[in-house]
């Protein structure tokens, strides 16, 4: 592993001073409440968690990975961060993230990227990515600096990190969190969820982060279940799906494959029934996110102008224009960059039927394709979570439509809007993690929970 913790780059703002603050005020709250009520515990009372630089905590500096945030203290808590304070839990730091969550590796980070731990020690020239974007809450995790952290999941980003750092991480159904007071990238894709070092944790942290919420119209208005209670339930009987369309004509890496035969095989074995399904949209899921997602955050960025949020650049006598062209020329990076050109063209007046409506048609496509499945008995479908392992820093950075490509896995699930969950399952001859994803349907993370257990 990296030596020191300072090497692994994964927190952005340290927050041990408030941790600890909080640490003596839920204990207050726990005594005072236990007096009162009889009121035992938080479900995650002490527990020190990393929290993804996306997510707005009040007075805290809150940088979304981006020069354009660097100076910015949100005046609020997101509903998420809330409700994990509500529990009990302790906030250590904010978590390394690539700038406004697009990324794969780290490397978009304006504050320079998270390494993976796994890289090895004595072996600093060839230093491996954690994944992205949630790759410093993944590297925290999985160096053991945090018990658990948060990350959002736009096309992959909390479940591709989880599989590079070896670690647990599930994206929720879309709408079971809250996404107010979480910087936005794609708001008809954005997902907050747990990443941990077990099944059963992520349990007990969905738990706590989930829930409606009035402050976000898409917040789903449905029931959160103790998902900490089903976990352990078992598998028996349940129908696994193997979409055969995750195989690409080109082959999957003999080490993906064998992994992904031998995660059958621990379910068959829990009492499983495997079943070879088809997913036909699939090829086109990736060109789709690629029109959709920078569609969604060219509008979103948008907001940063220089006057309401963060950073402002303006010379003397400027104009307007200047100050808008001058603050965001400094506060964006590339890829921030190339997503606005992208997203600004596929919306612009001629283009937007080619292919913003397009896409979105291709979209339902997609969702139908899993229905199909569902309807027909399959209750949790089982796919590698990403086409490699961790990579070395810097070999994909200059290539983005390489990079685009470690989301082939991830991306479909996203457009459905459905759960999906990655758990470590196997080492590489190298000596590195690999991770498997399980899809559900909407609002039954708890299947993909127990399944997800039996994998570890
Ligand atoms: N890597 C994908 C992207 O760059 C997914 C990012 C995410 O899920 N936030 O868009």
């Amino acid at each position: 592993a990296v030596d020191a913790h300072e090497d692994l780059n994964a927190i952005i703002t340290k927050t041990g001073e408030r941790a600890l603050e909080m640490a003596r005020a839920s204990d207050d709250r726990r005594k005072a409440g236990r007096r009162k009520a009889g009121r035992t515990r938080g479900a995650l009372d002490g527990i020190p968690l990393a929290i993804k630089d996306l997510f707005c905590t009040e007075g805290v500096r809150t940088t979304a990975g981006s020069n354009i945030l660097a100076p910015f203290v949100p005046p609020y808590e997101s509903t998420v961060s809330a409700n994990l304070w509500d529990a009990g839990a302790v906030m250590l730091g904010k978590a390394n993230m690539d700038e406004f969550a697009m990324g794969s590796s780290n490397e978009t980070s304006a504050f320079g990227g998270a390494v993976n731990p796994w890289t090895r020690a004595g072996d600093p020239e060839t230093r491996l990515v954690p994944g992205g974007s949630s790759g410093g809450s993944a590297a925290a995790v999985a160096a053991r600096l945090a018990l658990g952290a948060t990350g959002t999941d736009t096309g992959g980003s909390i479940r591709q990190p989880a599989s590079f750092c070896g670690i647990v991480g599930l994206k929720p159904t879309y709408g079971r969190c809250s996404r107010w007071g979480i910087v936005a990238f794609a708001s008809s894709l954005d997902q907050a969820g747990p990443m941990t070092r077990t099944v059963t944790d992520a349990a007990l942290m969905l738990g706590a982060m989930a829930g409606h919420d009035p402050k976000d119209s898409t917040s789903a208005p449905v029931p959160v279940p103790d998902f900490a209670a089903t976990v352990e339930q078992g598998i028996a009987g349940l129908t696994v799906g193997i979409p055969r369309e995750y195989r690409p004509e080109e082959g999957l890496s003999p080490e993906i494959d064998a992994m992904w035969t031998r995660g059958m095989e621990m379910l068959r074995d829990a009492g499983a029934r495997i079943v070879d399904i088809s997913l036909p949209h699939t090829k086109v899921a990736l060109a789709t996110y690629y029109i959709i997602a920078p569609a969604e955050a060219s509008s979103n960025l948008a907001r940063y102008d220089g006057v309401r949020y963060g950073l402002r650049v303006v010379d003397e006598g400027d104009s307007l224009h200047d100050m808008y062209r001058k603050t965001r020329a400094a506060g964006f990076g590339t890829e921030v960059k190339r997503r606005i050109l992208i997203g600004t063209y596929a919306l612009s007046a001629g283009y937007y039927d080619a292919y913003y409506l397009k896409a979105q048609k291709v979209r339902s496509l997609i969702a139908r394709d899993f229905r199909a499945a569902f309807d027909d008995g399959v209750d949790v479908i089982l796919t590698p979570t990403t086409p490699s392992a961790a990579f070395p820093l810097g070999q994909e950075v200059t290539d983005p439509v390489t990079m685009y490509l470690n989301d082939v896995f991830t991306v479909p699930t996203s457009l459905a809007g459905l759960p999906g969950l990655s758990v470590p399952v196997a080492l590489t001859g190298e000596g590195l993690p690999q991770g498997l994803q399980l899809i559900g349907r909407p609002f039954d993370e708890d299947t993909v929970l127990r399944a997800g257990r039996a994998l570890e």
